[in-house]
């Protein structure tokens, strides 16, 4: 890729983007994911080539992830490497990617870690200037205990404890030695541990609360909160909810959740009559004020007449997408006497975790009966209802 800077700068910054981010859920691995309007990624880079010290940005990634850390890099110039097996390993595949540049410092840093600073970036290189490496570090303000099956066994003093942040920033070319030293398999905690390993000297520069790390689904608001400016790309919770039902009529099976369950009727209905996607659609659709499946999929369309009610959820979904949201959980509840839904429960569960791209803990789907009262009750037809939670900019719009 082209060089936007007119002058070579001797420092490079790396930043490692290579893991699957599968603690945080959601469709694409977390660096990739929407936090305030930009990809989690999107955050550091913009950091590092703001600042005017910063010269060559190494993204490492899994090669499958190239594309997505190109769309996040989108008018930043940055050059990708792939990743390792280890935090490690990803380091050194960046560090030999930078190493032909011959910079005199390299700062490595998290995707996950978004709130990076330019007095961060001062301070770690003002810090290089008697030391090999530095990090931000934040003071431990909880006491400290060990634990052993339960039980606290010690107490642990917090003097001098600090919580270690990145980036991390190194003079280039013992920090390349110290990998090169370092046993191919090795695969240290951070690469100050590495540093450390090899003898080199290390410094801490004041940490920043903005740097936290984003590991979970909940982060991300905290995070969003954290960094954009109040009113302006906070990241708020949102929730939806749908209802639906369908009336039994000829037929030798019913569809819920994408499922075909055998059963002595069908249900009435202009599509396959999935209320239990019905529901969910409409429930997404609450969550971001977008109306509802009938304002989207007019019964009176033939283009729907039996239409599988995936087309619908998936529309709903891309829709959430589009207004920056991220699903956090959905939650359904089928209503009915017959068909027994629960041998079909994790069949509907994974079908609709698959159609949303969700971890299948964040779907669920649940049965009930209503003890013989009313339409469900006497088996008139079948209802379903459906709750989401989403995370999504406070700015969202879409109507
Ligand atoms: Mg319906």
């Amino acid at each position: 890729m082209q060089h936007q800077k007119e002058v070579e700068m001797p420092i490079a910054a790396l930043v490692v983007a290579a893991g699957k981010g599968e603690r945080a859920g959601g469709a694409v691995p977390k660096q990739f994911a929407d936090l305030a309007g930009r990809p989690l990624l999107r955050w550091s880079l913009e950091a590092f080539a703001a600042h005017p010290a910063i010269g060559p940005i190494c993204v490492v990634a899994d090669p499958a992830h190239a594309d997505l850390v190109l769309a996040a890099a989108a008018g930043i110039d940055v050059s990708v490497a792939a990743g390792g097996a280890t935090r490690t390993a990803s380091v050194r595949a960046g560090v030999a990617a930078l190493a032909p540049g011959a910079p005199d410092a390299v700062l490595i840093h998290d995707a996950a870690r978004p709130g990076l600073t330019a007095g961060v970036i001062d301070a770690l290189l003002a810090a290089l200037r008697d030391a090999d490496g530095a990090a931000p570090g934040l003071p431990v303000v909880d006491a400290l205990k060990r634990t052993q099956d339960g039980l606290i066994v010690e107490d642990v003093a917090r003097a001098g404890l600090v919580r270690i942040q990145t980036p991390q920033a190194f003079r280039f070319a013992p920090f390349a030695a110290a990998l090169a030293a370092a046993p191919t398999d090795a695969a240290f905690d951070d690469d100050i541990a590495l540093a450390r390993a090899a003898g080199l000297s290390t410094r801490v520069v004041s940490g920043d609360p903005r740097l936290m790390k984003v590991t979970y689904p909940e982060d991300f608001a905290q995070a969003g909160n954290l960094l954009a400016p109040p009113g302006a790309g906070a990241v708020v919770p949102l929730v939806g909810s749908g209802y639906d039902a369908h009336r039994f009529g000829p037929g030798d099976h019913v569809t819920l959740c994408g499922v075909k369950i055998p059963h002595t009727h069908g249900l009435v209905g202009h599509s396959d009559a999935d209320a239990a996607w019905h529901a969910l659609t409409d429930a997404l659709l609450g969550a971001i004020g977008a109306g509802d499946i009938g304002d989207h999929f007019p019964p009176s369309d033939p283009r729907w007449r039996g239409a599988p009610s995936g087309v619908f959820l998936r529309h709903a979904a891309d829709l959430v997408a589009q207004a920056g949201g991220r699903i956090v959980n959905v939650d359904v509840t089928v209503i009915c006497e017959r068909p027994r839904v629960k041998p079909h429960r994790e069949a509907m569960r994974q079908a609709t975790a698959e159609l949303l791209g969700l971890p299948l803990a964040r779907v669920s789907v649940k049965a009930t009966t209503t003890e013989g009262m009313g339409f469900t009750g006497r088996e008139e037809g079948l209802a379903a209802q459906a709750s989401v939670s989403l995370l999504a900019p406070e700015t969202t719009d879409v109507r």
